[in-house]
């Protein structure tokens, strides 16, 4: 297929890059791992999006994972439109935040009680804070490759954008921040049980993405969590389950329901946002009680628990709850990943693909993925070589090796037969 016009897209692009650093709102929407300019997004309906030169895509970004019913879900627009007309900020308790929090508590059974904030890295931030104050303890442990937002603490080695740039310790975070952060590697419970040995006394929480997502899908191996958990138990240390990826994700109750693990805190995001800025922590009513105005552990929020938010993400938990996509959701995930390995292998082109239910990452190397140094030997060039391959037939994918690929329910048989198509040229151009 002929290279696709994004002239207006590049247009846009030399405009924004004179009052945006590197012409984007966020690192790796820039392109600058794969190649090329980026095409601005001017409209999506369902699985797919058009740009500024109206070339259309099948979108398998989904706006980095919240959009599990695909883009405009009329149901979603609707709660939206209707929560605007009646005000869209009070900066004052609403009964749309209790109905919405009274849900999530239903849907995620360890969260007993929980604090609405905007953004994931809001989430994390402030469980990390809580978990300081109430084990009054500094040190946190996080894994190699881990991303959980971009609070100081978590950029240490760090996946997501900052594994892409090569910056996994940001510059700008203070020395003695970064020193009360420890890593492990992902997967390895004999490592964390030896950090634990050594320092667990002085560890407020380790803070783990159940499903890694962010160095590209990794699963926990088979009694990782549930180590972790009795590791962390042990030691006096909460266990932080960063759910802002995985959380409605891969399953209802999300990850520490699909492995059937109680954490201490869970960091939620994304999903439970419909598409607008939404984050949330939340655990053990004994925890949270320390946060203020109840306990002296402070954060605060002007939009937190913002109506339009709450109203859309309210719209979707609900859809999901009355839908029950998941089966659907891992059988037409199943199909696309089972036949781009089948199409990498006619061609002897070494591919791993990790998936967990809808979220999942082609790696370009033989594998097996477990961790962040084994998710390092994928073969970069070769995934923006096929990244481009693909936008070229209007596939949308992650500008980076080390995301995660999403489908919404919105992705159809049709669509994934189509995708499998660009998929097999793009591997015979590679
Ligand atoms: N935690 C995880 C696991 C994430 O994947 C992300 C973002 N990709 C964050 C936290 C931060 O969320 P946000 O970008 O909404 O701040």
């Amino acid at each position: 297929m002929a290279a696709r016009s994004r002239e207006r897209s590049s247009a846009l692009l030399q405009r924004a890059r004179q009052v945006m650093p590197g012409g984007v709102n966020s690192p790796v929407r820039a392109f600058r791992s794969v190649g090329g300019d980026p095409p601005f997004i001017a409209r999506g309906k369902g699985a797919r999006v058009w740009d500024a030169d109206d070339n259309e895509y099948l979108d398998y970004v989904c706006s980095w994972g919240p959009l599990i019913l695909g883009h405009a879900p009329p149901r979603i627009l609707e709660a939206i439109a209707e929560a605007a007309a009646q005000g869209t900020s009070f900066g004052a308790p609403t009964e749309r935040e209790v109905l919405f929090a009274e849900l999530i508590r239903k849907l995620v059974p360890s969260i007993e009680k929980l604090r609405l904030v905007s953004s994931g890295t809001e989430a994390t931030m402030s469980a990390l804070r809580l978990a300081r104050g109430f084990t009054g303890r500094d040190k946190v442990l996080k894994v190699e490759g881990g991303y959980h937002g971009h609070g100081d603490s978590f950029l240490v080695r760090a996946g997501s954008g900052a594994m892409t740039f090569g910056v996994p310790d940001s510059a700008g975070v203070p020395a003695g921040v970064a020193a009360d952060t420890l890593t492990i590697p992902y997967n390895d419970l004999d490592a964390a049980c030896r950090m634990f040995a050594q320092q667990g006394h002085e560890i407020a929480a380790l803070i783990i993405e159940p499903v890694a997502g962010n160095m590209g899908v990794v699963p926990p191996l088979p009694g990782y969590l549930e180590g972790l958990r009795d590791a962390t138990r042990r030691a006096g240390s909460l266990l932080i389950l960063d759910e802002v990826i995985t959380g409605f994700r891969v399953a209802p109750g999300g990850a520490q329901a699909l492995y059937r693990v109680q954490p201490d805190l869970t960091c939620l995001g994304k999903i439970i946002g419909g598409g607008l800025p939404v984050g949330a922590y939340g655990g053990r009513a004994e925890i949270m009680d320390r946060v203020a105005p109840d306990g002296p552990v402070y954060q605060a929020g002007t939009l937190s628990g913002n109506p339009l938010a709450v109203a859309a993400g309210h719209a979707a938990l609900t859809a999901l709850v009355e839908l029950a996509p998941h089966a659907d959701l891992e059988r037409r995930s199943a199909r696309l990943v089972d036949g781009m390995l089948a199409a990498a292998r006619e061609r002897g082109i070494p591919l791993c693909v990790n998936r967990v239910a809808s979220m999942f990452t082609p790696f370009f190397t033989e594998g097996p993925v477990v961790d962040y140094a084994t998710a390092k030997k994928s073969d970069v060039k070769r995934y923006a070589r096929f990244h481009a391959e693909m936008l070229s037939r209007g596939v949308y994918l992650a500008p980076s090796q080390f995301e995660a690929a999403f489908l919404s329910t919105a992705h159809t048989d049709d669509d994934i037969a189509r995708t499998l198509e660009a998929g097999r040229a793009a591997l015979a151009a590679l």
